[in-house]
């Protein structure tokens, strides 16, 4: 067995810890060869301290005084380096051969790019990054041979559930992707009790211990509108074969229906060391530290339609398909800016569909060729949601001020 070199981008998020306590498992496996975070600079000097890395990279500069002065003499093994920069240096370096991309949100779009066009073996966590840059991000794995496994616990069920032979879903006798979501914490509130939840409420998850942005995004089920974006990529689907289904125990984490009437569900106690495991070593299974399926104690599993009036969120990801080009990316900015807003308390839950809703409405749609294009539509969604906000607060203080 030889062993693999492993880049973990967002290496002290939830998914970063995930994967460092699968691999630590297998330490005959995988090395370490780069860890990043953002600007925890406390749990990457944790981190190094512990699973001596090669290289350590902090994305943000201004925390680097911060963080020399903690790593100095326990930490001398490993390299440290600064900047956003040097995320796609250490996921694009001659001596990886695995990049887990589980960065939040759209920084992680360029590290997982670099991996994808240095020919690895990428773990796609980071749905962002596909959902915005969609063909170009699957142009750069085809081109250069690297590998791009699902590691979001849908498509990952959706992958093990396929066929393993090359071809479209046509060939391989597929005609729908039925994706499972457990529903987010407001699965059974009505329309006035979900406008004006609180972020600690959101936050929240019945069944996931998550980050926060992906966490709200499970709450509107924008989560999972994302998700149809991200499986119409990874698997060659049509937007109308990508289903959704609630299924509140999040035991069964997705489905593929094929033409004879089958359906097939890849089931597991819901814990993300499952699809880590799975993505690192495909195609061996891998201990995952994780304790087996006991249905008989689990007894039931329900399934119910999903109610779009109260979730409208997930047909805004359908409209963008349709709508093409850099719809996709500005969908995804604009949830961003939206869901910060809610977090520090700016903007009221049942809100974030509308910002969203006038970015995609105002918006001029553009053909995806280079990154740049990618990027461009990223910015001007990101204003144009703020600006909506800013309008939003307006609207809402002086209506408080007319109540007075
Ligand atoms: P998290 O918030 O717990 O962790 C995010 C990581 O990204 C951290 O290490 C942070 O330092 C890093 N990061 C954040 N902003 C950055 C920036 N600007 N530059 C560089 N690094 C930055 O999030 P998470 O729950 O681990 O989710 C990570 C990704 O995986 C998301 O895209 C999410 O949608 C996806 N995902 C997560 C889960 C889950 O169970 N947590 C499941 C499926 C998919
Ligand atoms: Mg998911």
């Amino acid at each position: 067995m030889t062993t693999k070199n492993l880049t973990i981008l967002g290496a002290t998020g939830t998914i970063g810890l995930n994967t460092l306590s699968v691999v630590a498992r297998h330490p005959e496996r995988y090395k370490l060869f780069a860890l990043t975070a953002n600007s925890n600079y406390q749990r990457l000097v944790e981190q190094v301290e512990r699973y001596r890395p090669v290289y350590a990279v902090l994305a943000d500069e201004t925390k680097a005084a911060a963080c020399r002065l903690l790593q100095t003499g326990t930490c001398y093994d490993t390299t440290f380096l600064y900047g956003t920069d040097a995320l796609e240096r250490v996921a694009s370096d001659p001596a990886v051969d695995i990049v887990m991309a589980a960065i939040v949100g759209a920084a992680g779009l360029k590290p997982t790019l670099a991996a994808a066009r240095a020919g690895r073996r990428v773990l796609l966590a980071n749905k962002e990054a596909l959902v915005m840059s969609g063909n170009l991000l699957m142009e750069a794995v085809q081109k250069n041979d690297a590998e791009l496994l699902p590691i979001d616990s849908e498509h990952n069920a959706v992958f093990q559930a396929l066929p393993q032979r090359p071809g479209g879903l046509a060939e391989r006798g597929v005609s729908r992707i039925i994706l499972t979501a457990s529903g987010g914490p407001f699965r059974t509130w009505n329309l006035a009790e979900i406008e004006n939840v609180t972020p600690a409420q959101a936050v929240k998850h019945p069944n996931w211990v998550m980050g926060k942005k992906i966490s709200v995004d499970s709450a509107t089920m924008m989560n999972k509108g994302l998700e149809v974006i991200e499986a119409c990529w990874l698997f060659g689907a049509e937007a109308s074969q990508v289903e959704i289904v609630i299924h509140p125990e999040s035991i069964v984490h997705s489905m593929v229906s094929y033409r004879d009437g089958s359906v097939l569900a890849q089931m597991s106690n819901p814990d993300m060391r499952i699809p880590i495991a799975y993505g690192l070593a495909f195609p061996e299974r891998i201990e995952a530290g994780v304790a087996t399926l006991d249905l008989a104690t689990i007894g039931k599993l329900n399934f119910e339609a999903l109610d779009n009036k109260r979730f409208p969120c997930v047909e805004l990801a359908y409209r963008a398909i349709d709508m093409g080009g850099t719809a996709a990316t500005l969908l995804n900015a604009a949830n961003e800016v939206a869901v910060e807003a809610f977090l520090i308390g700016e903007l009221s839950f049942g809100q974030i569909y509308h910002a969203i809703d006038f970015v995609l409405k105002e918006s001029v749609v553009k053909p995806v060729k280079v990154l740049q294009d990618v990027m461009v539509a990223d910015g001007e969604s990101r204003l144009m949601a703020q600006d909506w906000i800013k309008s939003y607060k307006r609207r809402r203080s002086s209506a408080a001020e007319g109540v007075m």
